[in-house]
């Protein structure tokens, strides 16, 4: 039976609205936006057990008809983990422990490691990806317990679109920062821009704004440095995603107060509007990769 969500993780609060609704891969999936923060979370959505199962095997299989990688899915990374490792360049100059949870086929390991010369090891719970990294030679292991129970610190860990798919993402990146993250360490989040994103998907509990996601580091005790609002590898015009790179925060006596988000439909009806628009005006020239049609379907990745 599916869970229902009552309270805000970010904010406490226990009164949302319903802000989307709409079907997708045959389920129905309901977003709700939080009447005080501006926080889009899912409810009802899928257990833990549910989830486990989902990602374990049938995930891959819904949005690209096989579990392992396909060509278009490994170009696809390729690409958005060269503009990560960019992102990265101008802002960090020395790495050592790279940790990247999700890490999917391990091309965003395999590019910071070729940029920093710096140990590399990644988490994924589906098989058919983390068979494939290890087949290339990469460090994968099927859950962050094992690497928690190695000890062992990272200067930067990354989760590229994984964020959204967590059940507490306060209470996970909390955990991130008191058990796995090097005392100045980076964290890099990437996930999908709400306002511009489709992103209402049966795997996304959450749905983020550059306001709400700021918030959710800072109630977990970071510090935002760089934020990168950008369509690559997609679209050079749309903002499809947030990248975020922060470090854990100095220690402070007061208690966290949330920054609400406002007027979230009309940012995200704005969003769309313009998208129609520019689509309508100017066919072709707002999308970077060539296959148009097949890539329009990786908006939800
Ligand atoms: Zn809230």
């Amino acid at each position: 039976m599916p869970e229902e969500i009552r309270t805000c993780i970010l904010c406490g609060h226990d009164h949302s609205t319903l802000f989307d609704r709409r079907e997708h891969f045959g389920r129905w999936v309901h977003n709700r936006l939080c009447s005080r923060c501006g926080l889009i979370f899912q409810s009802p959505r899928m257990t833990a057990a549910e989830a486990e199962a989902h990602y374990a095997a049938e995930y891959r299989r819904t949005i690209q008809g096989r579990e392992g990688p396909t060509a278009k899915d490994l170009d696809f990374q390729a690409r958005r983990a060269a503009r990560l490792v960019e992102f990265l360049q101008r802002r960090v100059k020395r790495l050592q422990r790279h940790l990247d949870i999700g890490c999917s086929a391990g091309l965003l390991l395999e590019r910071v490691r070729e940029a920093y010369r710096n140990e590399a090891l990644g988490v994924e719970p589906g098989e058919a990806y983390r068979a494939y990294a290890r087949g290339n030679g990469l460090q994968v292991r099927a859950s962050l317990d094992e690497v928690e129970a190695a000890g062992q610190r990272f200067d930067l860990i990354s989760l590229i679109h994984v964020l959204e798919h967590l059940p507490d993402p306060v209470g996970y990146l909390v955990r991130l920062r008191e058990r796995l993250l090097a005392a100045d360490g980076w964290l890099l989040i990437e996930v999908p821009n709400v306002y511009f994103h489709t992103s209402f998907e049966y795997e996304h509990l959450y749905s983020f704004s550059r306001r709400t996601l700021t918030e959710v580091l800072r109630k977990a005790g970071f510090r935002v440095g760089a934020v990168c609002i950008q369509g690559r590898p997609i679209s050079q015009l749309f903002p499809f995603y947030l990248t975020v790179l922060a470090r854990p925060a100095r220690r402070s006596r007061r208690p966290f107060r949330v920054r609400p988000e406002r007027g979230a439909a009309r940012k995200r009806l704005l969003g769309t509007v313009f998208q129609i628009f520019v689509t309508q005006r100017l066919p072709k020239r707002w999308w970077l990769l060539i296959d148009i049609e097949s890539y329009q379907d990786t908006t939800r990745a």
